[in-house]
């Protein structure tokens, strides 16, 4: 199996389904960093089948809740001195704000360049939808 170095320190997202890696690191621009990015895809997994990791070696900001909307069954691992000093989950995000778009094109949100678009979490029909604070409409979110 391929091996990598683990990271001395630096943030380890893991558990990622198959196929979201390369959207978590799109996400997070990791393409433009200055620092050592590793994308393991389909790695085996007991729990999963596949996954795929990220290897971050350095400390950055991630941000929980768009990542919590692209794979609520992830783990991001803090790494110091070679060992995780935290172990975080996410959860599909009860509210979003900034990360998408309203659809409705006569929202506020989307001919008021100030307001940013503000969703509540939703289910209707056993799917989940995020309702806009502004309009009411649904938006169906997949990345
Ligand atoms: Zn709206």
């Amino acid at each position: 199996m391929l091996k990598v170095n683990s990271i001395f320190c630096g943030i380890v997202i893991d558990h990622i389904a198959a196929g979201n890696g390369i959207k978590i690191f799109d996400k997070l621009k990791l393409d433009e960093v200055k620092f050592p990015v590793v994308l393991l895809i389909n790695v085996p997994s007991r729990k999963l089948g596949r996954k795929d990791i990220i290897k971050i070696e350095n400390k950055i900001d991630v941000d929980l809740t768009m990542l919590g909307l692209i794979d609520p069954n992830l783990t991001v691992n803090i790494i110091e001195n070679d060992k995780i000093i935290n172990k975080m989950t996410v959860s599909i995000p009860e509210e979003v704000q900034g990360l998408f778009k309203c659809k409705n094109p006569r929202c506020v949100s989307n001919s008021d360049g100030y307001v940013s678009p503000k969703f509540r979490l939703a289910h209707s029909n056993g799917k989940i939808y995020y309702q806009c604070s502004y309009c009411e409409e649904l938006t169906s979110y997949s990345v």
